[in-house]
């Protein structure tokens, strides 16, 4: 896909507004009203002098998909007023009291470790986080997060770390140009979700559901998403391989 480099406000605010109109007309498509779904612009390896111009065009929440580098980002861009970080990577508990510091969202929670040192810190910090249980719909060993059977045991464990406030569920696509096989991934994280609502501990919400990147959210949205994670779509291509941001790399 040709996703050309978002260099100006001006640019980074019209392919906001595409992707905002695509979004919407995905709604429009499956009849849900288009307010259901939050548009996460996600920064990862965009540097801080673009991220500015992004705020300049509105941007208020970001996703970052590693820790240090959104730590880094969050630091240097601190005098921005009500800019906000949603991290949605994989975590390792020694990175947990950080993420308790300046992180407003965790979407990829997926084993009771990092829940428990994430609750841990935030208890130190008097803070409580939005967090989403991420869920391995694709199959491939590469991705990370929860097996679908998984998911109802973890959930009943939640309870105990009172400083995460359970959302909902998060999952990667497979990664293929079969849109038959990336809907397949979307359409299991929301049947389990639907299965899942009722016996859900109290307190545990699972009204969100995060799923969608650039080259596959609108099929996101026609299966039930309410977060889209964009990054390419909104900034440009990155340069850097994918690979060093996932286990292994994933490929097309
Ligand atoms: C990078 C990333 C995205 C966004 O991918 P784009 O191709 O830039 O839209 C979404 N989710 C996660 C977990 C990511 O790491």
């Amino acid at each position: 896909m040709n996703w050309p480099q978002a260099a100006t406000a001006a640019e980074i605010a019209h392919n906001l507004a595409t992707v905002r109109a695509r979004i919407d007309g995905a709604c429009a498509r499956a009849g849900r009203p288009a307010s259901q779904v939050r548009l996460l612009p996600v920064s990862k390896t965009v540097d801080v002098g673009r991220i500015r111009l992004a705020y300049a065009a509105g941007c208020r929440w970001l996703g970052e998909n590693k820790v240090q580098e959104a730590q880094r980002k969050c630091a240097a861009l601190a005098d921005l007023e009500g800019l906000r970080w949603s991290v949605i990577g994989h975590l390792q508990t020694n990175k947990a009291k950080a993420v308790a510091r300046f992180a407003a969202e965790f979407q990829a929670l997926d084993s009771l470790r990092v829940a428990e040192a994430l609750d841990r810190r935030l208890q130190v910090e008097g803070r409580a986080l939005d967090v989403l249980v991420q869920v391995n719909t694709s199959g491939e060993t590469s991705k990370y997060g929860l097996q679908p059977d998984e998911v109802a045991p973890f959930l009943r464990e939640l309870p105990a770390f009172s400083a995460l406030r359970v959302r909902g569920l998060m999952t990667l696509a497979v990664w293929s140009a079969d849109s038959a096989r990336v809907r397949a991934c979307f359409t299991r994280l929301c049947t389990l979700r639907d299965r899942l609502r009722d016996s859900a501990p109290a307190g545990c919400s699972l009204d969100e559901l995060s799923m969608g990147m650039s080259g596959d959210f609108e099929i996101a949205v026609e299966e039930g998403a309410t977060v889209v994670r964009v990054g390419q779509a909104i900034f440009g291509a990155r340069s850097t391989p994918d690979s060093l941001y996932w286990p292994s790399g994933g490929g097309a």
